[in-house]
């Protein structure tokens, strides 16, 4: 598990974590060492850029974020090569699945809008590990898609820096990113690399003050 320094309230799974989302066991596992409840609220992710603030744990509408603001109600995503993204807010959190599409579409602005409008504007966002730079090899329809935000493959083709565009859509925010790449570190699942339906997931909540 990756907990981020300094930013309690949020955790990225690994492999080495299963999957939470469908393995209730995993899950218990991870709640218990993270000191949080064992029941989660997730989304039927599409690669879209709604928003929903679920009322109750279990998985939800079709949506890319997750907002709360019940220091019961954990918001999780599940990912494998997509960036998880946690948004924290005083007395609020939020979980952003995004993958090129969904940042294309501006999920992540959606989120923090979402949450500012709860009363609870974000003051730091953590993006946990995704494909990277080294390895999100592109076409052109994707690249044209993220200007100033393409780079190479460890390999030398073209490829787009996914983190970092989510990062540069987080203006006014204190962003930390997690570096490690799911693509070539084996501690991740990665859906490009095996065609895994195996996903690690990304979890906030209301920590306690
Ligand atoms: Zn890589």
């Amino acid at each position: 598990m990756i907990r981020p320094d300094g930013v309690p309230g949020v955790a990225f799974g690994t492999r080495s974590d299963g999957d939470p989302r469908s393995d209730d066991h995993a899950r218990t596992l991870v709640s218990l060492s993270l000191g949080i409840p064992a029941a989660w609220a997730w989304v039927r992710q599409v690669h879209g850029s709604a928003v929903t603030e679920p009322g109750a744990p279990g998985v939800g509408v079709e949506a890319d974020a997750l907002i709360s603001t019940d220091p019961a109600l954990p918001v999780a995503v599940s990912v494998a090569d997509c960036v998880p993204v946690a948004l924290v807010a005083d007395g609020a959190v939020g979980m952003v699945h995004a993958g090129w599409r969904g940042a294309a579409a501006g999920v992540v602005p959606a989120a923090v809008t979402a949450l500012t409008e709860t009363g609870h504007p974000p003051h730091t966002a953590v993006i946990g590990p995704g494909i990277g730079p080294c390895c999100f090899e592109v076409g052109d329809e994707v690249a044209k898609r993220f200007p100033g935000h393409q780079t190479s493959t460890s390999w030398g083709t073209a490829s787009v820096d996914l983190p970092g565009a989510v990062a540069a859509s987080l203006d006014g925010l204190e962003v930390h990113l997690v570096p490690e790449c799911t693509y070539h570190d084996d501690r991740f699942h990665s859906y490009r690399d095996d065609g895994t339906s195996l996903r690690q997931f990304g979890v906030a909540w209301i920590a306690a003050a």
